[in-house]
């Protein structure tokens, strides 16, 4: 079977000189293949960025006032692809795709100068503190306070499920300032030094073995009033902001990866002599369809994110298609490669570093992480569809 990539539309000259300079940048400063020391992995993956944005090459979307490249639409479209053909390491920590649209359209000038540019180049990881033990779903019911005293807050309780918690040096928190029913009508956008004293990171083992999350405990942390973005309990309005964003900021590198991935996966099955076997060939052929529908309503987020500066429900349809996908092609992966596929990396057998089965055991968190499937189904059905909004749910 041979896998012809999409058509794209016939790219205007700069576009093209762009992607020349661009695929120039990237073979020239390419860092080389990670390290397996977690520490050295992350110092590497400091040292790319910081190189990305010294010359210039951090930042697509970004206004250059903040180190970024304000790329028109095409071009960023060029620079996904080939940064995602190139592999080079991605962003560090959750700040970018959140927080950073939050700042930039609710931050004061001195938090955007402050903030942005040290986040860009990976010089400070920033991680989100919103989820807790007992408010996932129903992020207006969080517990944590922040309590003002003065010219600072102190700030109690705990998050979970912080992702790369344990690297991070600022959270970006939604805290509790109205009283305990005051639900999304008494909670602050509130970002806290995570070395300050009183915050203690507790690692959480996920199901590949990894700590990608944490727990964080916050015990009478001060944090300056100048910390705060935007006015005390309006934090629910800048959240759902940087929602939006997170959805839509990597639909279009994710689907640049997996347009990859599954071409890799076909090579394994050809090399097995598996793609003689018609039923394998068809669940080829249904995942080539879908990666081919989740390039396409990529562009159509971010199209929407360019003409009216938000994501729309668009980006939850993205978030669907793509932890669907990735679930589906680990397991078709795992099925195709029988019991070698269930070695561990350390096994003499194991097929390709056992990346399927990582993959594998690691997608089982996509359709949880980032808002559940059933909660981007509830936007779809009530953006998209207009149906009646679930009453469990805070207002709109
Ligand atoms: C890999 C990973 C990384 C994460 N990283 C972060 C992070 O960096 N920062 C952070 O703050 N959080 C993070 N989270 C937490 C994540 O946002 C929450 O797990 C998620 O919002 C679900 O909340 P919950 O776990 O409390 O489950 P619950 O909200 O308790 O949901 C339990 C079940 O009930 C369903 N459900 C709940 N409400 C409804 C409803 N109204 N309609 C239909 N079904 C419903 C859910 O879909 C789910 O199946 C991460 C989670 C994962 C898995």
């Amino acid at each position: 079977m041979t896998v012809h990539h999409q058509a794209t539309a016939p790219a205007a000259q700069p576009d093209e000189e762009f992607r020349a300079r661009l695929r120039e940048f990237l073979a020239e400063h390419h860092p080389g293949r990670p390290p397996k020391d977690p520490r050295e992995r992350l110092a590497w993956t400091k040292a790319w960025l910081a190189t990305s944005f010294d010359n210039g090459y951090a930042g697509p979307s970004w206004p250059r006032e903040f180190g970024g490249m304000e790329l028109s639409f095409a071009q960023q479209v060029v620079y996904h692809e080939e940064v995602a053909r190139a592999r080079v390491p991605g962003p560090l920590g959750t700040g970018l795709g959140i927080a950073a649209p939050t700042i930039i359209r609710y931050g004061t000038q001195e938090q955007k100068q402050r903030w942005l540019a040290p986040m860009l180049r990976g010089d400070t990881v920033w991680a989100q503190g919103y989820s807790e033990p007992g408010a996932g779903s129903d992020l207006p019911s969080l517990r944590t306070t922040a309590r003002r005293a003065g010219e600072e807050y102190i700030v109690n309780g705990q998050k979970v499920w912080t992702s790369h918690a344990a690297d991070a040096d600022i959270f970006f928190a939604l805290v509790r300032t109205g009283t305990r029913e005051s639900r999304q009508k008494g909670i602050t956008y509130l970002v806290i030094d995570a070395h300050a004293p009183g915050v203690q990171v507790r690692p959480l083992r996920d199901l590949t073995g990894g700590h990608l999350f944490a727990e964080v405990f916050f015990d009478d942390v001060r944090v300056p009033v100048e910390m705060r973005i935007g006015e005390e309990n309006d934090g629910w309005r800048l959240a759902r902001t940087s929602l939006g964003h997170e959805r839509a900021a990597g639909a279009l590198n994710q689907a640049e990866m997996y347009r990859r991935v599954l071409t890799e996966l076909e090579e394994l099955a050809r090399e097995r002599g598996q793609l003689a076997d018609a039923l394998v060939r068809d669940r080829f052929v249904d995942l080539e369809i879908r990666v081919r529908v989740i390039r396409y309503n990529a562009e159509r987020t971010i199209a929407g994110i360019l003409a009216r500066g938000a994501a729309g429900a668009a980006s939850s349809i993205s978030r669907l298609l793509i932890t669907s996908f990735e679930q589906d092609i680990h397991e078709f992966a795992v099925d195709l490669l029988g019991p070698a596929g269930l070695l561990g990396k350390s096994a003499p057998q194991a097929v390709q570093r056992s990346r399927w089965l990582v993959g594998f055991l690691r997608t089982r968190a996509s359709t949880i992480g980032a808002g559940t499937r059933e909660i981007q189904l509830n936007t779809v059905a009530e953006q998209v569809l207009g149906l009646p909004h679930d009453p469990g749910m805070p207002p709109r």
